[in-house]
């Protein structure tokens, strides 16, 4: 049997929850039919059906392929809106993209097994929406999160009269790793500091993000700053002591710190980064591996 035709036959109580299905092949940008013997034929262009001359560029099917994981999207064609779900398939050996569509601009017939699936399918949307916000790298929260929420505790802090700190980090001399042990070992030390500052807080009064390269900020919801300060220099000193291990590699680095803190006071988000970045270059000045508050 033909691998999709055998998917539609496994799929088939699902018949009203996809108008369409498919699979492509993410990397060649093909629809691809596979046979028995597991021989792939390339058919048209994935990207024929959107009516598009070249590939998307927010393909989910190359996501779901180097992500081995199910990636869902809505995207419109003509007047209706659809949702796909790309979800990696296994086939003696070999991975593929099965693409479901669905047209969710018209009503469905089928509400009840509509309702079955909305869970998991607010599970999948969540996720994407998180992709928007999560630094890829890390998993902590990028730099628009930032820009986002950063304006909202600010105003909380100033409505509530809480303080609200921010410790800013910057590694030390970490060029020095990559140029030493190269970029996809920096990689690693800078996804293994990002875990080691996550452990290290332990409230949801605190949230962390990547700010830019080798740079992490940890915002503290109504937390003093001798308490942001103590946080710094524990995170400081658990990280001067722990020791990267990849394979033969061993990796010690030390990170420097500023941190700032308002108290009842409105101020805009970029006077409350310079701030906390001025104390980040206070402890640079001062030598490095330490806290300026
Ligand atoms: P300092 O103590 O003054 O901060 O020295 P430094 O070497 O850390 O500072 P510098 O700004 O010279 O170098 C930062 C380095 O961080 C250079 C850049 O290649 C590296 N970097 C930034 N983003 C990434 C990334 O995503 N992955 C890797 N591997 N390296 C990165
Ligand atoms: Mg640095
Ligand atoms: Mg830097």
């Amino acid at each position: 049997m033909e691998l999709l035709d055998e998917i539609k036959e496994r799929l088939s109580i699902f018949n009203n929850l996809y108008d369409a299905l498919r699979i492509v092949d993410p990397v060649n940008k093909r629809v691809i039919t596979v046979n028995n013997d597991n021989v792939k034929h390339f058919e048209e262009a994935c990207y024929g059906f959107w009516n598009k001359s070249k590939f998307c560029e927010n393909c989910i099917s190359i996501r779901a392929y180097n992500e081995n994981d199910t990636c869902v999207k809505i995207e419109c064609k003509g007047e209706s809106i659809l949702l796909i779900i790309a979800t990696p398939v296994s086939y003696k050996g070999e991975t593929y993209i099965l693409e479901l569509l669905k047209d969710i601009s018209k009503g469905t017939n089928n509400i009840e097994n509509m309702n079955d699936n909305m869970e998991s399918m607010g599970l999948l949307l969540k996720k994407m929406g998180d992709k928007l916000i999560r630094d890829e790298l890390t998993g902590l929260y990028n730099r628009r999160y930032i820009t986002e929420r950063l304006p909202v505790d600010i105003n909380k802090s100033s409505i509530e009269g809480t303080p609200l700190s921010i410790i800013m980090t910057d590694i030390d001399l970490f060029k020095y790793v990559n140029d030493t042990y190269g970029h996809v070992t920096g990689d690693r030390v800078l996804k293994d500091f990002a875990d080691l500052i996550s452990e290290s807080i332990d409230n949801d009064l605190c949230w962390t993000a990547r700010y830019g390269g080798e740079e992490f900020i940890i915002v503290l919801n109504n937390t003093d700053i001798n308490t942001s300060y103590e946080l710094a220099e524990k995170i400081r000193k658990k990280l001067e002591e722990k020791i990267f291990v990849y394979d033969e590699i061993h990796i010690n680095i030390t990170s420097s710190f500023g941190v700032y803190s308002i108290d009842n006071k409105k101020v805009e988000i970029n006077d409350l980064i310079d701030a906390v970045d001025r104390n980040l270059y206070k402890a640079k000045q001062s030598g490095r591996n330490i806290v300026i508050k």
